[in-house]
């Protein structure tokens, strides 16, 4: 049997490991014309890093990124709200929270990947169904054809695009910029994560390892200007000014060109991910804000399960269909969760801003735990 992924990112990458691992042939088209070096970091949930185990890829043991070992919650002027119990809840889940560089997950997923074609440089722009199976032209004229089409192409697949109908994305009205940079900082505690929680704006400072970290900013802004945000490092510190110190501190150290802007973006949940021979996985089946940190991971999640469901069906498209049916409502779960949340985190009214900032105070800590645990509990398929 032979897999064509479209997308060498998280979930596609993924998909493919979990293919090879059941003796599928796998190739990956990526449009990029080289592997990608820049970006962010990602919190690699428990969930995530579990699934990972069970295609033998531990981040930790790998040396990839920083085994997360505190996590506290601040106001912007950096006075500790909540220590959230991420040792205990990994304890719990019997795995860890792992933040890493993008591009060194990205890089140790194509290192276990060994032997499988991943083509740079090709874009697809459309697929058909054949009698026996499915070909996929690309922009550069080339035909592939194989048994089956996985879709692993982003927010803006285009694999989706022609199986579901163009859709506009929904836009949340606020930006995300993203950078990694070496950095230190007393008030960053080693495999320490720190949210700081403003009025329609945040800040992330996480250790991702080796002296480097990752963060990330977000601001309020008309979904216009979120879209096109081309403003440079200065402007981002204007926006930060009078918070901590250690937040204005990593991103003054941050070369202008490291870091990357991001719209808040979703789209509406699909109920149908494919049909015949073609699915999607991770952000092109569904896509979800980032304020629970479950992209990857949910798509890491998609990859095996595909794998395990078309490895046990007696053909393709019913392995297919009973692949999307089992990660359905879990990733509904997700988008839905990550949209509360997300409404949460970018309040702008400075009044109801104190009365969230007294709530993450004083929550009981039963109530805090269950609600950080939840999205990451995540059953292998068996
Ligand atoms: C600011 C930010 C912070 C985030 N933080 C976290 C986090 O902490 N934890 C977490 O789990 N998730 C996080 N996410 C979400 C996560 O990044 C995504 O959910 C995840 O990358 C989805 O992986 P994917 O492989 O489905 O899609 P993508 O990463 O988008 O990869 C799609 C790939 O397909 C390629 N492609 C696109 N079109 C074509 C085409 N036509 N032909 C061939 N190739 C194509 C692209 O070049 C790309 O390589 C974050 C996202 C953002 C924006």
């Amino acid at each position: 049997m032979k897999a064509l992924v479209i997308g060498a990112g998280i979930g596609g990458l993924t998909t493919a490991i979990a293919l090879r691992r059941h003796g599928v042939d796998v190739e990956v088209l990526e449009a990029a014309p080289e592997a990608r070096t820049s970006g962010g970091g990602l919190g690699i949930a428990s969930n995530a890093t579990k699934v990972l185990r069970a295609l033998d890829i531990d981040l930790a043991a790998a040396g990839v990124g920083r085994v997360c070992e505190h996590f506290r919650l601040c106001t912007a002027s950096g006075r500790p709200l909540r220590e959230l119990p991420i040792r205990s809840i990994a304890e719990e889940l019997g795995s860890p929270v792992v933040n890493v560089r993008r591009s060194d997950l990205i890089d140790l997923l194509r290192r276990s990947l060994a032997g499988t074609p991943v083509r740079h440089g090709a874009e697809a722009v459309s697929y058909r169904r054949e009698a026996e199976g499915v070909s996929v032209l690309c922009a550069d004229g080339r035909t592939l054809a194989a048994d089956l089409l996985v879709g692993a192409d982003g927010i803006r697949s285009v694999v989706r695009a022609q199986s579901a109908g163009p859709e506009p994305v929904h836009e949340y009205g606020y930006v995300c910029w993203i950078a990694t940079v070496p950095f230190r900082h007393r008030r960053l505690p080693d495999g320490g994560a720190v949210h700081y929680w403003g009025s329609g704006q945040r800040f992330g400072l996480i250790d991702i390892g080796g002296g480097q970290a990752y963060w990330w900013g977000t601001k309020n802004l008309p979904p216009e200007q979120a879209r096109r945000w081309s403003g440079g490092r200065a402007e981002i510190l204007r926006s930060y000014q009078g918070w901590a110190e250690e937040v204005r501190e990593v991103v003054a150290r941050t070369p202008q060109e490291s870091i990357t802007a991001v719209p808040a973006q979703d789209r509406s949940f699909l109920e149908s991910w494919g049909d015949g021979p073609v699915t999607l996985v991770g952000d092109a089946a569904h896509p979800m804000l980032t304020s629970l940190s479950q992209g990857a991971g949910s798509a890491i999640e998609d990859g095996y399960a595909l794998a395990h469901h078309l490895a046990r069906a007696g053909d393709v498209a019913t392995g297919l269909r009973r692949y999307e049916a089992a990660r359905r409502e879990r990733a509904r779960s997700l988008v839905a969760a990550s949209r509360r949340l997300s409404r949460l985190e970018q309040l702008g009214n400075p009044l109801v801003v104190g009365l969230r900032n007294l709530a993450l105070r004083y929550a009981p800590a039963s109530v805090v735990r269950r609600q950080n645990i939840a999205p990451m509990r995540c059953e292998l398929p068996s």
